[in-house]
């Protein structure tokens, strides 16, 4: 049996007609550019996340770029994230022209961990005599961007604690956590909805995909909203008059109006994801694997949706990693490695100087980690398969 990591045509099959006639209705609005759609589907990812507002972009990169270019984030200036993510979070940073400062990551939950925040501001940071914080290379530190991987929340308390005593704003990567919950305070809150603003990616393989690019922004205080929307067309606020400038970054109506089709599923679909990451790991307690490989850990008890599971990345002995994704290949099953190399490692972040040995759990979560078929559609044959699969290996 052969086993996709990820096949959107089942979850197309069902919504076929209803997209269709979604689809339709904009061509016969012939209405592209930002309109009722978009509206509408601004306010409804509002309402699911919890937040005060959404803004509608046309990516998650371009969400990102937009949060950075709000807050006047530019050359001189420095944001603290995660070197275990996809590239565009400090790609982002630098094509404004910031520096991304690394903080090492939490090895068990792959997300930026508290504690190396904590040392990054208390011993590596300083302030200068005006009291302005600056990274060690000197730039001024303006944000910090932890980074929800995998469908995980980060454990943000102590983190938006430690913002809030440095006076920086928290910036969350969402991109890949819409639906994913955690306490705060007590509270249920959504990825997305704690810092200032955060952002979300609908690529098709996200957990809320589109047929196409599509992002959101969203935040607690509708008063960046204004800006946001205008930096999305150019600056513009008065048709043709531009007070700064933006980019093209808008949201397509088409891909809002697919988008206002799939999200009604989308709390169902997080709920099928996890209930495949439960099974995996009760046929791998079973199968004897738990000594040979490490399941997600799951934190943020207390709330319904703490993972999303937007990936399932197991870890293995760094030495076996490649033989094993050679072996699932062969057998036919799926799989992938989220990411071959931490951020720091990459080439064109070599200028920023990491040595190998800076983030160490980063650079082992890259050597380590290994993603399996998690899509909500995964039938209990399927994964049987892929656990059968990992014990020929280890047998
Ligand atoms: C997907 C992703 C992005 C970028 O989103 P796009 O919509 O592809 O531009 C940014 N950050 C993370 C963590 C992502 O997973």
């Amino acid at each position: 049996m052969t086993v996709p990591l990820l096949d959107l045509k089942r979850q197309y099959a069902p919504l076929r007609a209803q997209i269709q006639a979604r689809v339709q209705a904009v061509l016969d609005s012939q209405a592209f550019i930002l309109g009722p759609e978009v509206e509408a589907f601004e306010e409804e990812t509002r309402a699911f996340c919890g937040a005060g507002f959404a803004v509608g972009l046309s990516s998650g990169t371009d969400a990102q770029l937009a949060v950075l270019m709000a807050l006047g984030i530019g050359p001189g200036d420095a944001v603290i994230t995660s070197p275990y993510t996809f590239f565009a979070t400090a790609g982002c940073l630098s094509r404004v022209g910031a520096r991304p400062v690394f903080v090492d990551i939490d090895p068990a939950t792959f997300n930026l961990a508290p504690q190396a925040l904590e040392d990054c501001l208390r011993r590596l940071a300083r302030r200068d005599a005006a009291g302005v914080l600056r990274a060690p290379t000197g730039e001024r530190l303006r944000a910090i961007i932890p980074v929800h991987l995998f469908g995980q929340c980060c454990d943000m308390a102590p983190i938006l604690a430690l913002a809030a005593e440095f006076g920086l704003p928290v910036l969350e990567d969402a991109s890949q956590a819409i639906g994913a919950e955690c306490l705060l305070d007590g509270q249920t809150r959504q990825a997305g909805t704690m810092g200032a603003l955060g952002w979300f990616s609908f690529f098709p393989s996200k957990n809320l995909g589109a047929f196409g690019d599509a992002g959101m922004v969203t935040g607690a205080d509708p008063a960046h909203a204004p800006m946001l929307r205008a930096l999305r067309t150019h600056g513009m606020e008065t048709q043709y008059y531009h007070r700064f400038i933006g980019g093209n970054f808008r949201l397509d109506a088409l891909q809002a109006a697919i988008l206002r089709v799939k999200l009604p599923y989308l709390s169902a679909w997080s709920t099928a994801r996890r209930a495949n990451a439960a099974a995996y790991r009760a046929a791998f307690a079973q199968a004897g694997l738990l000594d040979r490989l490490t399941v997600p850990h799951e934190g943020h008890a207390g709330v319904g949706q703490p993972h999303i599971y937007h990936q399932y990345v197991i870890r293995v002995a760094a030495a076996e990693r490649d033989a094993l994704r050679a072996h699932l290949t062969a057998a036919g099953i799926g799989s992938a490695i989220y990411y071959p190399l931490a951020l720091h490692e990459q080439e064109c972040f070599r200028s920023l100087g990491g040595q190998p040995g800076d983030f160490p759990h980063a650079e082992a979560a890259a050597r380590e980690s290994i993603a399996l078929p998690i899509f909500p559609e995964l039938t209990p044959p399927e994964r049987d398969a892929v656990v059968d699969a990992l014990a020929r290996f280890y047998s």
